[in-house]
Parts: structure tokens; sequence; C-alpha cells
């Protein structure tokens, strides 16, 4: 079949749009049903709230929250809240889609949500983002809920957010519930394994396509953008198997060594710095830190932010393989270019699925009341990871088509099939 074009986006700031250009295309190679493409490309449920709340100074200021369940046709819906100044509905909605397709591509019981405040968290202090924390949970008591819509972090929010968020649902429930959310501090319930979880669904992703493309990790490059959670995970698991990860960036710049960059050496840097890479000497600033991204190297990791991979640079990129580590990185209109290349691209909702897999597994362990090891926590997550490369590789042989589409061809169908049996009005 080989590549469909995209319906022109209208609005290319618009997300929802972005995510449904995609979903169409894997749609149209699916065969899909008019009606079931009804029912899958609309959110079952918007909730928008308004949240006074009293500042530290005594005044009374009201945020906007939002929380938006894509669907729960797999089982509960699951998706972070994130905290920031851009957040609105539209985007609200193209996220909790994108969770929806990221589970089932993963293959585990759970529908798409995702919520979001739009406040500036680092201009507030630690007890004006409690209150909010806690009347958001208030104001969405009855959306919340462990069999029901189970939120995690996102930008702005992490553990402590999300320990507030469980103390805040357990006292309005009169129990304990643990459940009711993820990305947990470890003594609340959260699992081992789940900081370096999306990093290592990454390394064990780029691992799969360096098979099929037949690149030896022992001799491949590799460049990572974004120094974060996800992209230093991913450049410390893939340089232990044995790549040479060449360049690393975060918004400091971009650093270079073409003998391979020591990514320990670097990550206890960032750690002893205030979280940055500036003023690393292991390796050599370069000029202009989007050069990072057309170096020429085997394999890219974008692990930054979205958007980075557009139709200004994708032409230059050298590389032979793309790992989605972040969301979004590819703009719509990158991917046909992308693909002419003959580029492999491992999407998103496949290359990062790792963390809300080991969401699933804090979850699971909550509701045993029983702690997994670390060593369980990464075996069953890497096979999880690989089963879905496979499966999706699959997809886009039987199809001929792109990873990406193929991602979006499995995670379709599936809950396409589960709408099927379950049925509606
Ligand atoms: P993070 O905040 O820990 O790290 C982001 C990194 O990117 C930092 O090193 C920052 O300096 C760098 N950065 C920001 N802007 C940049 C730019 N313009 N150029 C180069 N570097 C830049 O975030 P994270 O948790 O690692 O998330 C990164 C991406 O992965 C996001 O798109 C996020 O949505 C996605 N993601 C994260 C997870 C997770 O479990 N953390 C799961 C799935 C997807």
């Amino acid at each position: 079949m080989g590549y469909i074009e995209p319906a022109p986006i209208k609005d290319k700031s618009n997300p929802f749009e972005s995510m449904m250009s995609r979903f169409n295309i894997a749609a149209e190679v699916l065969g899909l049903d008019e009606q079931v493409y009804n029912v899958l490309k609309s959110p079952s449920k918007q909730v928008s709230v308004s949240l006074p709340i009293t500042m530290d100074d005594g005044s009374i200021k009201v945020f906007e929250g939002h929380r938006v369940i894509h669907s729960n046709i797999l089982g509960p819906s699951k998706g972070g809240i994130r905290y920031a100044m851009d957040v609105h509905l539209d985007e609200v909605k193209a996220l909790a889609a994108w969770m929806t397709w990221k589970c089932a591509v993963v293959d585990i019981p759970y529908g798409g949500a995702k919520g979001g405040i739009k406040c500036n968290p680092r201009e507030m202090s630690a007890g004006e983002i409690e209150r909010l924390t806690r009347a958001y949970t208030q104001a969405m008591s009855g959306v919340f809920g462990p069999d029901r819509d189970i939120p995690a972090p996102d930008m702005g929010t992490g553990p402590r957010e999300m320990a507030w968020l469980m103390d805040e649902y357990s006292r309005s429930m009169g129990t304990t519930v643990n459940a009711v959310v993820t990305g947990k501090p470890l003594v609340l319930g959260g699992s081992l394994g789940r900081v370096e979880a999306t990093g290592r669904g990454v390394m064990v992703s780029a691992l799969g396509a360096m098979e099929k493309l037949k690149i030896n990790p022992y001799h491949a490059t590799i460049a990572v953008q974004g120094f974060g959670n996800v992209g230093s995970f991913a450049a410390l698991l893939l340089e232990e198997r044995g790549c040479t990860v060449v360049s690393i960036s975060d918004i400091s710049g971009a650093y270079y060594n073409e003998k391979g960059i020591d990514i320990k050496k670097a990550i206890e840097y960032r750690d002893a710095n205030k979280g940055t890479l500036e003023g690393f000497k292991g390796a050599t600033l370069m000029d202009k830190p989007e050069e990072l991204l057309v170096l020429d190297v085997d394999v890219l990791v974008p692990a930054a932010v979205e958007d980075v991979i557009h139709l200004g640079n994708v032409n230059n990129i050298k590389a032979k393989l793309i790992v989605e580590g972040a969301n979004g990185p590819t703009s719509a209109e990158a991917d046909k270019v992308i693909n002419e290349k003959g580029i492999m691209a491992v999407p998103d909702i496949l290359a990062n699925a790792g963390g809300v897999t080991v969401s699933y597994f804090e979850w699971v362990q909550n509701r045993l009341g029983y702690k997994w090891t670390r060593e369980r926590v990464n075996r069953r997550s890497d096979r999880i990871m690989k089963d879905a490369f496979d499966k999706v590789y699959a997809a886009s042989q039987k199809y001929d088509i792109p990873l990406r589409i193929a991602a979006y061809v499995v995670a379709i169908e599936k809950v396409a099939e589960t709408y099927k049996f379950r049925g509606g009005f």
C-alpha cells in the first residue's frame, strides 16, 4: 500500500488535528467502519472546572482545570496531569486520545485520558500548589478512581503532586486508595523501575529496530536530544548495550564527542550542576544545538520537546533510524519525507510507552498489596515492549506502511475489535 498522503492540516498548532491526521490514515488502511470511526475519534467525557484558590498573600485566584477521558473501551482510563500556562482543552483532548493508542499498542488494559491545569507552578509556592492539587482532586472525585480513571504525572507535576492527589482522594473515600494514581513516591506504593522505565523502553525499541535494519549495536553511533528523565536513561542503557553515544543535548546546548560520551559521567555532572549539562567537559559544545538532529549517526533519539523534526530540517537528517522518546517530536508533514528517505521511525506511541507500562505495574502491585523487585519489573516491561515492537513491525510489513501508521493500526484495531464485542447502546 505504501504511504498515504495525510489530509492537509488546517491548524498546524492544533495537536488534535495533528493526531487525527495519523489516525485517519490508519483508519483508511484498516477500512474502519464509519460508525466505529466516529466512536473512536470522539472523547467520551470532558470535564472542565474552575478552581478558586487562596494564595499565600490572601488573594483568591481562579484556575482552570480539565480532565478528558478519551476512551474506556479497554479498561479504566489512564493519563497524566499537566501543570502549564499553555494548557488548553484541544491539547488535553489530543493527549487523551494519544494515551488510548499508547495503552492499546502495548496491550495493557487501559483506556486513555489526560488532565491539565492552566498555571505556572514555578511561580507558585509549595502550599499554593498543594491547595490547587487538592482542589482539583476534589473537583474530579467523581471522575478519578482506581477502576475508573487513574491519573499520573506529566509536565509540571511529579511524585509530590501524586502523593497529595492520592491523599485527598483517600480522605474523601474514608480509606487509603493508593491505586487511584501512579507515579507516587516509593514509600506510598510507587514502583521500582518507574524512573528509568521510559528510557528503558526507548532502548528496547531501538535495539528491536536496529536488529531489523541489521545495525550492530556495537558499531552504532547515537545522538540523543534532551538529557532529562527519558533522554539520559535511554542514552545510558544504549551505551550499556554497546552503542556509542556521540552527542547529547539539553536546554544549555548540544555536546559532541566523536569517540563517545561517558554517559554515567554526564549524568553525574548534570545532577551536581542544578540539572544541566552547561560546562560539561566530556564533549565539545556544538555551535548550534539543532545540528544534533542532522549529525551523521545511525540512530537519532529526540527525547526533549515536540515538533523538533519538521519540513525545515527533515531533508538533512542522516540517521537511518529515529526512535521517538519525546511525545510528538515529528510534525505530521515531516512523516512523508522520513518515509521517502527510507528512514525507519519508531513512533512515540510505541517507543515511549515503557513509562505507562510500568505505571500499569504500579497499579497492579497496589491492587495486589505487594511489591515487585526491580528485576521483575524490568523483565516484564522489556517483554511487553519487545512484543509490541514485533507486533507493530509485523503490521508495517503486512500493509506495507511506515511503523508510525502501523502502530496506530495495531492500536485502533484492538480498540475497535473490543468495542464491537462490548457493543454500545
Ligand atoms: P524532562 O523535563 O526530564 O527532560 C527534558 C529535557 O529536555 C531536559 O534535559 C531539557 O533541558 C531538555 N530540553 C528542553 N527543551 C529542549 C530543546 N529545545 N532542545 C534540547 N533539549 C531540550 O522531561 P522527560 O520526562 O525526559 O520528557 C521528555 C519528553 O518525553 C517529553 O516529550 C515527554 O512528554 C516525553 N515522555 C516522557 C515520559 C516520562 O516517563 N518521563 C513518558 C512518555 C513520554
